[in-house]
């Protein structure tokens, strides 16, 4: 029998199908899974032979879902520009990231996977979706970025980011690397780790290449595509092909009901539509669409027509509370709607996050109850307002920031306590990544 673990005396906010809330709850885990979720006095008496771990009227929640980072952008913290100060978001792109990823190493690739994974656990992150480019060392980089994230024990869903900017070799090797990852993870079957077939985004995509990718994917897996994040991206199809973006990738098969369509910032009302007729998830990532100058998504009106929209942090934080509070402002101030934004930012955040990654991972994901996996997470936050089932997004809106995570739980295994990492030596393993990060500023 596996081990149980009961966590109690918390406010137990559960995101089940009921939306059950306890002002003094308990959680017990048996193993990787919840055995039972509810009020602390009854499980305590129930669940003697636990170990117990006192969440000392902290916020009991299920894990933070980030539905679209770039692992690799942790070694962009406080880097210098060299050259000209860029002034369109291509200039962005080559200037910064496409130079960072050009000179990404295997072993930098696995350090900055290292450092992302403990900020995500010590922001509360227990599922990360994952868009990866590096075409300085792309053969074997989706596996190495598992093997840090396995290390530090987080849930995961990775990707590659195939494009034809670097040229065909690279192209091919990157297509390479998504089906073989998509290969192991057929194979392996674990619900800790899964793969989509990353695309950048089609200005850089040839159909050519498209076609590759769909004859590739004998797995039929989704597809994880950048789609006119920039005016430009919009305007090269046009030109290009003669049909929008979202059009040319639905009419190739690529933008379907597994698929995510990242940005969306330059989509018409038709290509809202089509993503809506065909089930495609967006996933908003507002702080980089305003570091980036691209101009917002009109995120209100696609929920409106029913897409589902996921929230990501697309390299700027791990810290999905900023995303929030973020993505609520921007939605107000964009349309100048002050009654609008907030539900959709918490709509976004909590439920839409949480049944994207029950899709990655192929059972009901994001919430307490028994028989789901064991990702939980404890918050350390005592606010002098009353908190209660009808307030919580507010609170977690305003008051509460990632970093207030004391706990982080993940398939029922205890990995930060008290802000503690406690299963690695993390001191250890950031004195390597500074390493890593300092061979990588090197070369730039
Ligand atoms: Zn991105």
């Amino acid at each position: 029998m596996s081990r149980k673990i009961l966590i109690g005396n918390g406010i137990l906010i559960t995101r089940d199908e009921k939306s059950r809330f306890f002002d003094k709850g308990a959680v017990c885990i048996e193993g990787e899974r919840v055995l039972e979720a509810g009020d602390h006095a009854l499980l305590l008496r129930k669940y003697q032979d636990a170990e117990y771990i006192d969440a000392e009227g902290m916020l009991i929640m299920p894990g933070f879902i980030n539905t679209h980072q770039h692992i690799y952008s942790e070694f962009s913290r406080g880097m210098a520009l060299s050259g000209k100060t860029p002034m369109t978001f291509l200039e962005i792109l080559d200037g910064i990231w496409w130079h960072i990823d050009r000179n990404l190493a295997l072993d930098e690739t696995y350090y900055s996977a290292i450092a992302c994974g403990i900020e995500c656990i010590r922001n509360g992150v227990t599922f990360i979706s994952d868009h990866h480019a590096s075409f300085g060392g792309i053969t074997g980089s989706l596996g190495r970025i598992a093997d840090a994230l396995q290390l530090l024990g987080i849930r995961a869903c990775l990707a590659y980011e195939v494009s034809d900017r670097d040229g065909l070799d690279k192209r091919d090797a990157s297509i390479a690397e998504n089906m073989d990852f998509i290969e192991r993870v057929h194979r392996e079957n674990s619900n800790m780790l899964k793969g989509l077939v990353g695309l950048h985004a089609s200005f850089t995509l040839s159909d050519e290449t498209l076609d590759m990718c769909l004859q590739k994917n004998v797995h039929g897996a989704g597809y994880h595509v950048h789609v006119a994040e920039g005016l430009y991206d919009e305007e090269h199809c046009e030109k290009t092909y003669g049909k929008s973006v979202v059009k040319r990738l639905i009419d190739k098969g690529i933008l379907n009901r597994d698929s995510f369509a990242v940005h969306c910032s330059h989509v018409s009302c038709d290509d809202m539509e089509l993503l809506a007729d065909k089930g495609v998830t967006v996933i908003h990532n507002p702080e980089s669409n305003m570091g980036n100058a691209v101009g917002a998504p009109d995120i209100i009106t696609m929920m409106d027509k029913g897409i589902r929209v996921g929230l990501g942090t697309d390299g700027y934080t791990n810290d999905m509370m900023e995303s929030l509070k973020v993505a609520n402002i921007l939605q107000k101030h964009n349309r100048k709607l002050p009654d609008r934004g907030f539900a959709e930012a918490a709509k976004m955040c909590f439920e839409n996050n949480a049944v994207i990654a029950s899709e990655i991972i192929g059972e009901k994901y994001g919430a307490i109850e028994a028989g789901r996996p064991a990702d939980v997470i404890l918050v350390d936050y005592h606010p002098v307002t009353p908190l209660n089932k009808d307030n919580i997004d507010g609170h977690l809106m305003f008051g509460v920031s990632g970093s207030m995570t004391d706990t982080t739980i993940i398939n029922g295994k205890v990995i930060m306590r008290h802000r503690k990492l406690v299963n690695v030596d993390e001191e250890q393993l950031l004195a390597e990544g500074r390493e890593a990060a300092s061979r990588l500023w090197m070369k730039l």
